[in-house]
C-alpha cells in the first residue's frame, strides 16, 4: 500500500492545513474539495485549475483513494447493499435505500463492533477495526460517483456496521465533509449519527459538529438493557438520558432526538414495556422509531406479531409521542438494520475475516 497521504478523508480545515504545510495557497483546498466531492475527480492530472508544478508536487506526496466495491446486491424493492473492501483488506457494508424524494445511504463506521448487543449481527461478529475518515466518506463518494446506478445521496445515517461514537474523530471528520457546501452540502437534518449510548462522546458531539442524533435505547429498565445492550453496564439509562437532555439544552431545546427501539418478541414488546418507556422519556424532546427485529442466522430472537407491534405503537401515540415504524427494507438481501456483517466476504477468497475482540 502506498505511503502517500490519502486526501479523500480531509475536511476543508485539514486540507487548508495540508496546503499551508506544503507552502501552497489556502484556496487550493476549496478547489480540491470541488474536484473530489462535487465532480468526482480523483486524478490530480485532471485538475485543470492546478498548475503543472502543483499537480506534480501533489502526485509525489498524495493520493485520493476511495475503498473498493467488491459486490453489489439489489433487492426486489430497490435497496442496494454493497460489500466494500477497505485498505487493510477487511470488508464492510453500506446500503443505499432509494425512496420517492430521497436516497439514503447507511454507512459503516467500523469493521465489526465490540459492543455485542444481543440482537445485532454486526455485534455477534466482534470488532475488527476503526474505519479511517477516507473510508467513511469514501462510501458516500462511491455511492455518488462510482457505483453502478450511482445517483446523488440526499441523506446519510450512521447505522451500518460499528459504533460511530467509538470512532469519534474519523466520524466527525467525515461528517464535516458530508455537510460542507463545497462538498456534499447536506444539512444537519440529513446527517444522522446513531449511537448505543457512549455518554462521554455524546457530551462532546454538539461541541464538534451539528448533526442529528439517534439513540438506540431498546429497553426502559437497566436490568433488561444490561442484557441486550451490554454497554449499558458502563453507561446506564439515567446517565444516557441525562446526557441527551444536556445535548438538547446545548441547542436551547429547539430540536428533538430520535429514540430507536427494536421490538423483540417476548423480550421488550409488552404494554408494560411501552408504559415504562413513555414514562421514562416524558421530559425528553424526542420522536420514537420502532424497529421490528430483523432476524439473522444464529439468532433465537423473533419479531413480534403486527398486532403487538401496533398496540405498542398506539400506546406511545396515545401518550402524545410521535412514534414511527421503520419499514424494513432490504430484508431479502440481509441489507436491513442489524444484518450487516460483511459476510459476503466469505465468498471472496483470501480476504481477511473479522476477528473477535472484547471491549
Ligand atoms: N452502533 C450504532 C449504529 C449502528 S446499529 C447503534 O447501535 O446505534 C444501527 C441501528 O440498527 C441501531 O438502532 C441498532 O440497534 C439497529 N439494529 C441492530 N440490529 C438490529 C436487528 N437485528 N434488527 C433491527 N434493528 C437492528
Ligand atoms: Fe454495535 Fe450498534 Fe450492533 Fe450494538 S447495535 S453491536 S452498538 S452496531
Amino acid at each position: 500500500m502506498s505511503k502517500k497521504i490519502n486526501l479523500l478523508g480531509y475536511s476543508l480545515e485539514s486540507l487548508e492545513r495540508f496546503f499551508s504545510e506544503i507552502d501552497e495557497s489556502l484556496f487550493r483546498a476549496k478547489q480540491l474539495m470541488n474536484w473530489v466531492h462535487q465532480k468526482g475527480v480523483l486524478d490530480f492530472s485532471l485538475m485543470t485549475n492546478f498548475n503543472k508544478n502543483l499537480r506534480e508536487k501533489l502526485k509525489d506526496i498524495a493520493i485520493i483513494e476511495p475503498p473498493k466495491i467488491i459486490e453489489e446486491h439489489i433487492s426486489d424493492e430497490g435497496t442496494i447493499k454493497y460489500l466494500v473492501e477497505i485498505e487493510s483488506g477487511s470488508m464492510v457494508e453500506m446500503v443505499v435505500i432509494p425512496e420517492k424524494n430521497r436516497r439514503t445511504l447507511c454507512v459503516s463506521s467500523q469493521a465489526g463492533c465490540a459492543l455485542q448487543c444481543t440482537f445485532c449481527a454486526t455485534g455477534a461478529q466482534g470488532f475488527d477495526q476503526d474505519l479511517k475518515s477516507s473510508e467513511i466518506i469514501g462510501q458516500l463518494w462511491l455511492a455518488n460517483f462510482n457505483a453502478k446506478n450511482s445517483k446523488p445521496i440526499t441523506n446519510i445515517v450512521f447505522m451500518g456496521m460499528g459504533e460511530p461514537l467509538l470512532n469519534f474523530d474519523a466520524v466527525i471528520e467525515s461528517a464535516k465533509i458530508m455537510k460542507d457546501q463545497l462538498a456534499y452540502g447536506l444539512s444537519r437534518k440529513r446527517v444522522t449519527i446513531s449511537t448505543s449510548g457512549i455518554v462521554p462522546n455524546i457530551d462532546r458531539l454538539s461541541k464538534e459538529i451539528d448533526v442529528s442524533l439517534a439513540i438506540s435505547l431498546h429497553a426502559s429498565e437497566n436490568k433488561l438493557r444490561d442484557q441486550i445492550v451490554p454497554i449499558n453496564k458502563k453507561y446506564p439509562i439515567e446517565s444516557l438520558l441525562k446526557s441527551c437532555k444536556e445535548y438538547l439544552e446545548d441547542y436551547q431545546n429547539k430540536r428533538s432526538i430520535t429514540i430507536e427501539y427494536i421490538l423483540i418478541d417476548e423480550i421488550n414488546d409488552s404494554l408494560d414495556h411501552a408504559q415504562k418507556l413513555s414514562k421514562l422519556l416524558s421530559n425528553i424532546s424526542c420522536k420514537i422509531n420502532l424497529i421490528p427485529f430483523n432476524s439473522f442466522k444464529g439468532s433465537n430472537y423473533k419479531r413480534p406479531s403486527m398486532k403487538k407491534i401496533n398496540s405498542f405503537k398506539r400506546h406511545l401515540m396515545n401518550k402524545g409521542y410521535i412514534a414511527t415504524l421503520r419499514i424494513t427494507r432490504g430484508d431479502a438481501i440481509d441489507g436491513a438494520c442489524g444484518q450487516l456483517v460483511g459476510n459476503l466476504s466469505n465468498t471472496v477468497k483470501g480476504k481477511k475475516l473479522i476477528s473477535h475482540k472484547s471491549i
